[in-house]
């Protein structure tokens, strides 16, 4: 029997969607302008182009202009780098995102730092990253905002929270630390070499798994009442069945102990996007020296 109280992230993401398309109309009709995101995707990867497709649909679906960029497998570093300058210069692109995985020929470093950090939506750039840690208003990557989120739909202030990240990716784990910082919790970031993990979960208020690893968080690691918020996305084949996707965190297990968690699939994953969304509109606001509402 689940103790837990199941975050919905479907529906979290679809407000927060809501909000932007709320505040997106607002910024037409205020400021003459409609913010516009641009997404780069080379080669056939086809959980990528699901991806982008996706991206594409949402949004347009919050009134924002959507940029698609096709180019094939082939395409040289070069060209890409060409391609984000024009992006860079263009007025119209108030975000740009490039889809990775690059194929192999290509450095991604160097044609993710070659995005201007105003645009960087994804929150990958140095200055990004750097202006996170510092406390100056930054683009921040969209997989760790979506899981403040849904933290603070359950726990609006999470200060003083002992809060515990498996997984120090700079993705998702360390970004994940800094925005937790923000918000006043104690953080402990635990990887691979961390010793006796088990004991570390057990002390956290607030668990963020992000490990890569199906089921790795044990339900007895689970300090009772706490807020549990998965990261992973792991595809698990079942005998006989298609596969399905499992979290880093053993669901069932865990939510008799835990106050609230999140499933896999329906709970991180929608508000990957709805984030990338909330950055489009945070960076027009931020190139047209508006107030940052997003
Ligand atoms: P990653 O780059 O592979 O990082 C995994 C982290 O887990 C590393 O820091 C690693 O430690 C740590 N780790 C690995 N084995 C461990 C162990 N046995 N004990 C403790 N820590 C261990 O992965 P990622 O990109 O951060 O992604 C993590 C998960 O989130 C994946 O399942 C991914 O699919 C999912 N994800 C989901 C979304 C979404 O939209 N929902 C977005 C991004 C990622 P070391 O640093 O010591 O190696």
């Amino acid at each position: 029997m689940s103790g837990a109280s199941i975050i919905d992230g479907k529906a979290v993401a679809a407000q927060v969607r809501a909000d932007i398309a709320g505040k997106v109309e607002a910024l037409k009709s205020a400021h003459g302008f409609t913010p516009g995101l641009a997404v780069v995707l080379v080669g056939e990867d086809p959980a990528s182009q699901v991806y982008v497709r996706n991206k594409g649909q949402q949004t347009k679906e919050v009134g924002m202009n959507s940029i698609e960029h096709k180019l094939p497998d082939t395409t040289s570093e070069a060209e890409i780098l060409a391609l984000v300058d024009s992006l860079n210069k263009d007025a119209g692109v108030h975000g740009i995102l490039v889809q990775l995985p690059l194929p192999k020929h290509v450095n991604s470093e160097k044609v993710l730092n070659a995005i201007d950090p105003a645009k960087d939506v994804d929150g990958f750039h140095p200055v990004n990253v750097g202006r996170l840690w510092v406390g100056e208003p930054a683009l921040a990557p969209c997989t760790p905002t979506g899981s403040l989120i849904l933290a603070k739909s359950v726990q609006e202030n999470l200060s003083g929270m002992n809060a515990v990240i498996i997984g120090r990716s700079n993705i998702v784990g360390k970004p994940m630390a800094a925005l937790l910082l923000r918000e006043n919790c104690t953080v402990t970031v635990a990887h691979s070499r961390t010793k006796d993990i088990q004991s570390v979960v057990k002390g956290a208020d607030l668990v963020v798994a992000a490990v890569g690893i199906a089921e790795f968080v044990k339900g007895d690691w689970i300090k009772p009442g706490a807020i549990v918020i998965d990261v992973g996305i792991n595809r698990v084949e079942v005998p006989g069945g298609k596969a399905k996707l499992k979290g880093d965190v053993a669901f069932a297990e865990a939510a008799a102990v835990a106050g609230a968690i999140t499933p896999v699939p329906g709970g991180v994953g929608p508000m990957t996007i709805a984030c990338l969304l909330k950055n489009t509109l945070q960076a027009a606001q931020m190139q047209h020296g508006l107030e940052i509402t997003a």
